[in-house]
């Protein structure tokens, strides 16, 4: 297949996800570098995706080397049970409630999405290798989104509240599920070659 490549197509995000882990044979490389020197937004965009990327990658894979503030987790839990004891306005509750419900159906929606195919190829493995097997993968799923969630929640929490707008965090939305596409493709990749 060498049909030609619109504009309109080169401007999709998918494709920058795809030309930063390398994916885009060397034909449409040339034509994305060659539509990168012409849109300002796919830079700005590649930019941020590249930069995202990049921490969530290094809070992801050396967790052990990265320095988390002691008190982290105690952090979260006193801003959650401050959220939990009525502090925050009750609309601002239904917010936070709304986007972590919308969080949620994003993520199983894409897991549902990129999952149909291979879940049969899954439930074989589940079947004829050991609970094991599935059981690292749900937990690694599991504490990618429970990571994201707890991100999100935090950061939505304080946009919300600094800018009194809802736009920035559908952004943030927006991005989170990019990543988490992501991921989720990853684990598939390398769940494939096993
Ligand atoms: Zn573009």
């Amino acid at each position: 297949m060498s049909s030609p490549i619109g504009q309109e197509e080169l401007c999709q995000k998918n494709l920058i996800a795809a030309y930063i882990d390398g994916e885009l044979d060397e034909r449409v490389t040339l034509l994305f570098e060659d539509h990168l020197q012409s849109c300002a937004p796919c830079r700005a965009e590649l930019r941020a995706h590249r930069l995202f990327v990049c921490e969530l990658d290094a809070a992801l894979t050396d967790t052990g080397e990265i320095p988390v503030p002691e008190d982290f987790s105690r952090m979260i839990a006193a801003r959650a049970s401050s959220d939990m004891s009525g502090v925050r306005t009750r609309s601002e509750n239904r917010k936070a409630l709304g986007i972590c419900v919308i969080l949620a159906l994003a993520g199983f929606a894409l897991l549902g999405a990129r999952a149909s195919g291979a879940i049969f190829l899954l439930a074989e493995k589940f079947v004829t290798t050991s609970l094991g097997v599935a059981g690292f993968l749900a937990t690694a799923v599991y504490d990618t989104v429970a990571g994201l969630a707890v991100i999100f929640r935090v950061l939505s929490r304080k946009i919300i509240i600094e800018s009194g707008s809802l736009v920035p965090v559908l952004i943030l939305l927006a991005f989170a599920v990019l990543i988490l596409s992501r991921l989720i493709s990853n684990y598939h990749r390398t769940g494939a070659t096993e």
